[in-house]
């Protein structure tokens, strides 16, 4: 089978690695020129995600990230106020988007090749792309991201929602940190929790992608309240004055509401996590946003990954999730090897009720977040999900499936 991969994300590296060696022919069409290195930070791992890079080809999973013992969460005066043991790998984007991209076939993968239109028919399905040229395939699957351009062809009606407040991100190389930050939080998946607030880090592999102890780099993550048409605006507002309305290249962030962010975090958070702030190069923001498809296949077409479920990040899974999107769809290939629709049925009946499981699940652990609960269940869930017994043991850990 021809399969077309609309972008080379990771959820469209799995993809075109699974299906690659369940014998389809795969071609991967991602808008952005050049390599994707380099972008990303800090990811959770999951066993789901050891399985699907096995099935990608990458066998090296020991090696994939970083191993911490557990979660610690620190007060404002940076002492452990809290532990809770749970081994897991952490580890960073560009480290899967290496391995994945060393595992697929040679030649597959176009970049600077932006999908703009699709139309399908009983033999086959064609897309269209801005530079005027059109491929066709028996399957096209959009891996296009939380804006879809797949997804605004054919549902356009659906739409991702803000959950009311950023994240701010960051990396910072573990040889600078100070020896007392190294010591207390480095070898941890870290939190301190502000009513409202939440902030965490935990260690990743090096920019060089090196896991050598003084080599690794720590992630940082702030999530912050900012109501949608005031403070979000203004944080994605540039220096020349630009409204970034999809999210403002991390270069772009103005250096006002960095210095605000870096005020902020010297009032509100440890000092540990203070120096953080100080010492990162270029911290960046990113919305929070979620969102839930009802329909995942259409005709010659499926959606994977981003472009069907965004998951609010406390619960770590949207790599996890691309990744079980595509073992599914191969799944499904391979249970229906003449049947396409009976195919992509299967697909969609069982990964529309892993993503929106997820994507509740995700809300549920957001819950304190959230500037302006509802309801008075939501507001219940801000009171109980803040406390850092609450947070360390549920934070980036998988929800068990009811069935
Ligand atoms: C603060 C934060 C923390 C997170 N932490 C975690 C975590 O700990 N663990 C985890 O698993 N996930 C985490 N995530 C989520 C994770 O980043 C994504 O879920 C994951 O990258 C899956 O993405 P994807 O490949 O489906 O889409 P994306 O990564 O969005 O990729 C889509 C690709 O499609 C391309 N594209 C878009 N439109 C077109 C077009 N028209 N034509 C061609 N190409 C196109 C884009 O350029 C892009 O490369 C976090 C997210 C946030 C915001």
């Amino acid at each position: 089978m021809r399969v077309l991969i609309i972008g080379g994300s990771l959820g469209g590296l799995f993809a075109a690695n699974i299906l690659h060696r369940i014998g389809c022919e795969v071609r991967v069409c991602e808008r952005a020129p050049g390599t994707l290195a380099g972008r990303g930070a800090g990811i959770a791992t999951h066993p789901e995600l050891f399985e699907a890079l096995r099935r990608s080809g990458v066998t090296s999973a020991f090696e994939v990230g970083v191993h911490v013992p557990g979660r610690i969460t620190v007060g404002c005066d940076g002492a452990v106020i809290g532990r809770h043991d749970f081994p897991q790998i952490l580890t960073a984007w560009g480290r899967l988007q290496n391995l994945l991209t060393e595992a697929l076939p040679a030649g597959c993968y176009e970049g600077a090749k932006e999908l703009k239109s699709i139309d399908q028919d009983a033999r086959e399905v064609r897309a269209g792309f801005a530079d005027g040229t059109q491929y066709s395939a028996e399957l096209l699957i959009g891996a296009d991201g939380w804006r879809s351009t797949t997804r605004a062809v054919l549902a356009p009606y659906l739409m991702p929602r803000y959950a009311g407040y950023a994240a701010w991100r960051a990396l910072v190389d573990e040889a600078q940190l100070s020896g007392h930050t190294r010591e207390t939080i480095f070898d941890y998946l870290a939190f301190c929790l502000n009513p409202g607030e939440q902030a965490l880090a935990y260690p990743v592999a090096g920019t060089n992608d090196s896991l050598t102890i003084g080599e690794r780099r720590l992630n940082f993550v702030w999530y912050r309240p900012a109501e949608e048409d005031t403070a979000l605006r203004r944080l994605l507002t540039d220096e020349q004055g630009h409204y970034h309305a999809d999210g403002i290249p991390p270069h772009l962030v103005s250096r006002a509401v960095i210095a605000e962010m870096r005020a902020d975090a010297t009032r509100l958070l440890a000092p540990q996590f203070i120096e953080v702030t100080r010492l990162a190069p270029q911290p960046f923001l990113q919305p929070i946003m979620e969102f839930s498809a009802d329909r995942m296949a259409f005709g010659r077409v499926a959606l994977l990954g981003d472009a069907a479920f965004v998951a609010r990040p406390h619960v770590g899974m949207g790599v996890t999730k691309a990744g079980g999107d595509a073992m599914a769809l191969a799944d499904a290939l391979i249970a229906h090897p003449q049947d396409l629709s009976a195919a992509l049925a299967s697909y969609e009946a069982a990964r529309l009720r892993v993503g929106k499981l997820i994507v509740e699940h995700a809300r549920f652990l957001g819950a304190p977040l959230s500037p302006t609960p509802p309801n008075e269940v939501e507001r219940a869930l801000a009171r109980t999900n803040g406390t850092p017994e609450f947070v360390m043991r549920t934070a980036a850990i998988a929800p068990t499936l009811p069935w």
